[in-house]
């Protein structure tokens, strides 16, 4: 499914669903013994509803992003992960649902674009249903945090193709609320939001009216960050919630933020509509 929205002249945003992801209820929200949440997040036989898996295509005058890779019918190949453990765990804690034509390049294919006309992937970070589409982008420039690459948490990297060599990059520019950041166009930048991984990024987009934040799992839903909830699964739950009080800060102080998490199924009608999170 496909949505798009502008932002004046400039700035286009398509909001692209590489199929559905369900996760255990204590992967979506625990508040247990820090020590048993990953058994517990294992052990639990409550699934939430299937949740969207967007992915995101940022268009300005500079450049094609596209942000995040989403989900690939491969996933349902008995030799998808060339690790057991590592097919074990993400298929005990994820129920994928994607068609042939979610995956990427198929719906690339509709807004006219082959995967060559992109001039970058960004991750915001590389667990399977955000980077497991990234087969079907060969030899396109992808960008990862080095912290993703460096202390991975969750990474299935025997699923990756051994083509994807991302760029490990830092975020070498100051931020007023967020620290860091790194710029990539007059529109378009970097700015850190670990906590459900250590090299966990969002992306934003300052337009003339609004500011749109691409969060990836920073939280779950928009909901989790105006109610204050760290979701179930992180690999620091203090720096997630340092994560999400920055970015409550931010949407407070600017007070124009379109707030679209990867797995909400709220995003697209937030983009369309220009909904802002009022904090
Ligand atoms: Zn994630």
């Amino acid at each position: 499914m496909l949505f798009t929205q502008s932002f004046g002249e400039e700035v286009r945003i398509h909001a692209l669903q590489t199929g559905t992801v369900a996760v255990k209820k204590a992967h979506f929200q625990y508040t247990g013994p820090e020590r048993l949440r990953m058994p517990f997040i294992l052990l639990d036989p409550r699934w939430v509803a299937p949740m969207p898996i967007w992915t995101w295509l940022v268009e300005t005058p500079f450049g094609k992003y596209l942000i995040d890779a989403g989900e690939t019918t491969h996933f349902f190949k008995k030799d998808h992960f060339k690790d057991q453990v590592e097919a074990f765990v993400n298929r005990s804690i994820l129920k994928i649902k994607i068609k042939e034509e979610e995956v990427l390049h198929r719906q690339l294919a509709v807004l006219g674009l082959s995967p060559n006309q992109l001039d970058l992937v960004v991750f915001t970070h590389l667990h399977l249903d955000h980077v497991d589409g990234v087969r079907h982008l060969n030899g396109v420039e992808c960008w990862v945090h080095q912290e993703e690459w460096r202390r991975p948490f969750g990474v299935p990297f025997s699923a990756l193709p051994s083509s994807f060599q991302p760029k490990l990059m830092d975020l070498p520019d100051e931020d007023e609320v967020f620290a860091q950041s790194r710029k990539i166009d007059d529109w378009v930048d970097l700015i850190p939001t670990p906590g459900h991984t250590y090299g966990h990024q969002s992306v934003r987009i300052r337009t003339s009216e609004y500011t749109i934040i691409l969060a990836g799992d920073a939280t779950f839903t928009e909901a989790q960050l105006r109610q204050n909830r760290v979701g179930g699964i992180h690999v620091d739950r203090h720096l997630s919630r340092a994560t999400i009080k920055k970015l409550q800060l931010f949407c407070g102080m600017e007070g124009n933020v379109i707030y679209l998490p990867s797995h909400d199924p709220e995003s697209a009608y937030r983009l369309v509509n220009k909904v802002c999170t009022c904090l």
